[in-house]
């Protein structure tokens, strides 16, 4: 059999695992937590079970990118979904005006429905969104066509043209504009750096139709894992590689913190590259690389609020919720000030298993730098100080101020509740600045936030979130082409298809 080691058993490493499984590959995947699934774990407090990474994604509708490489992969069957409300899958609320959106399932009725509330820019709503779409329709990676040898996600000019800039060219009315923004937190879209494609991608996802796993993502991570021991291959937990062995420009073996040493024809990283870098063997790489990989800023963190409710305390929304200060504030959440913030926060309540009419927990992600965390950034989980749980507890004490203004009661119904940082995010999955999106897609050098799935090193080979894109869709995708720098490009895209249009 042909041999592989994975290094981290996130949804990359696991997606690519299993795809390598199916075309015969003995498969070893080695996470270093001690549960799997990176940004797809579920974590349990009080008996009670939150999603770490998660939330929302969209591609299982009919003929959906991500339905068929799942049925592909054989775990469709296994995955519990939920699809949002059909008629408010987003709802936006803006504090400024006190105006609500509710964008439905569809593109058509998203046009429809934006025509109706801003009805002057008719046409330009139209043109606009025929714009992204046309956009999405040009990437064969998305569309699980067959492709060209590698392609980077420059296509054509439009996609790397700032996503404000392009809204700009359709769009008039400056409160259209703000609304039209509303998922720059879910990729983070930065005004006049962030490329037109990733504002593209995530409006047609979302407005295409997104879904939320009942019982959180873990069971797919965990699907995937036993596709991989179906074939013969192993996921190891609590083995954190600590050190990558090249000699002669290949791969040798990789060692883990406990001391075991394991051996394969080729390797794939799911790490983050600056992490590949400080376990790889000096040398590995040349200095230009490991100076690019400083260069690159990292997408944006969050603080992310926990809530578990009293019994039937609140309504279960069966959709994303938004919630911004003004419009204008719904297009950057770079250099956000703490006296003003959260200029925006997004949350969800998580469906569980038999979901009646009340929520059991809700999730708020906001938006937050960095650099807030950085006076506590040598300390590490449960021993960072009473001063950092403080300031968590007033950070905290914000968002809940915040989204009292739209449920009055809204303490009142909470029976705990808890929060992570940036730091928690850093500390988990193992990354430099607790960025939750990978590498910061900036449109004046794409070439810089990207990665070829090859590397100088002639066994090993690139997956997860800052080859390509992040999230369900972006990793899951990316992982096909890594599969494929090893059994041949558009192998596998073919047989996903194949498969698809026999079952269909
Ligand atoms: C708060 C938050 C909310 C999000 N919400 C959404 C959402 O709603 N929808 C969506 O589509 N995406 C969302 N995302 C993004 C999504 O979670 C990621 O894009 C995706 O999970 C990344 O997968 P990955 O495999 O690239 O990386 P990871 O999930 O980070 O996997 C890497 C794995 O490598 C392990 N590792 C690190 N170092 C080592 C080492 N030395 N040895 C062994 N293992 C190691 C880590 O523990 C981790 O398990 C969110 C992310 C965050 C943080």
């Amino acid at each position: 059999m042909k041999t592989c080691v994975i290094i981290g058993g996130g949804l990359g490493g696991l997606v690519t695992g299993a795809l390598l499984s199916k075309e015969g590959y003995k498969v070893t995947v080695l996470e270093k937590n001690l549960i799997i699934g990176g940004g797809l774990q579920n974590f349990n407090r009080h008996g009670y079970s939150f999603p770490t990474g998660m939330h929302i994604f969209g591609g299982f509708e009919e003929g959906g990118n991500l339905r068929k490489l799942f049925d592909y992969l054989g775990v469709l069957d296994q995955l519990s979904l939920q699809a949002t409300d059909d008629d408010a899958s987003d709802v936006i609320r803006i504090e400024e005006d006190g105006a609500v959106y509710r964008m439905p399932r569809g593109k058509d009725q998203c046009i429809a429905y934006l025509s109706t509330c801003f009805p002057v820019e008719k046409e330009n709503i139209k043109a606009y969104i025929d714009k992204l779409y046309e956009l999405t329709e040009k990437m064969d990676m998305f569309c699980l066509r067959e492709s060209k040898p590698y392609e980077m996600m420059y296509i054509d000019e439009d996609f790397v043209v700032p996503f404000d800039e392009m809204m700009d060219r359709y769009i008039i009315n400056p409160k259209l504009k703000g609304l039209l923004t509303y998922l720059c937190p879910l990729y983070s879209g930065m005004k006049g750096t962030t490329p037109t494609f990733m504002a593209a991608l995530l409006t047609v996802i979302h407005f295409n139709g997104t879904f939320q796993f009942v019982g959180g993502s873990q069971q797919l991570a965990n699907a995937l894992k036993k596709v991989i021991e179906k074939a013969g291959g192993q996921v190891l937990v609590r083995s954190e590689v600590e050190r990558i062995i090249v000699e002669d420009h290949q791969v040798k073996g990789v060692v883990t913190k406990n001391g075991n040493i394991y051996q394969a024809e080729n390797y794939i990283s799911d790490v983050h590259p600056d992490v590949l870098l400080r376990i790889i063997d000096e040398g590995a790489f040349p200095k230009l690389f490991k100076n690019r990989i400083s260069l690159v800023s990292d997408s944006l963190s969050f603080l992310v609020v926990f809530v578990k409710f009293k019994d039937k305390s609140f309504p279960f929304l069966n959709q994303v919720n938004y919630f911004f200060q003004s419009y204008e504030k719904g297009l950057d959440f770079s250099h956000e000030q703490q006296e003003d913030w959260p200029k925006g926060i997004v949350y969800l309540t998580p469906p569980v298993e038999h979901q009646g009419e009340f929520a059991e927990t809700m999730v708020f992600v906001v938006p937050m730098e960095y650099e807030w965390v950085k006076p506590w950034e040598n300390t590490r989980t449960g021993r960072r100080g009473e001063d950092y749980e403080q300031w968590k507890q007033i950070m905290m004490d914000k968002v809940l101020d915040r989204i009292e203004r739209l449920y009055p009661d809204y303490r009142e119904r909470i029976e705990f509740c808890f929060a992570s940082t940036p730091l928690t995010i850093r500390d988990y999955y193992g990354n430099r600045s607790g960025s939750c999106y990978g590498f910061q897609k900036d449109c004046s050098n794409l070439m810089l936030s990207q990665m070829s799935v090859f590397t100088k090193v002639k066994n090993l080979y690139l997956t997860g979130q800052n080859v390509n894109i992040h999230g369900l869709c972006g990793v899951s995708l990316t992982a096909i082409q890594t599969a494929e720098a090893l059994v041949g490009l558009n192998t596998i895209m073919h047989k996903i298809n194949e498969k698809y249009d026999h079952t269909a």
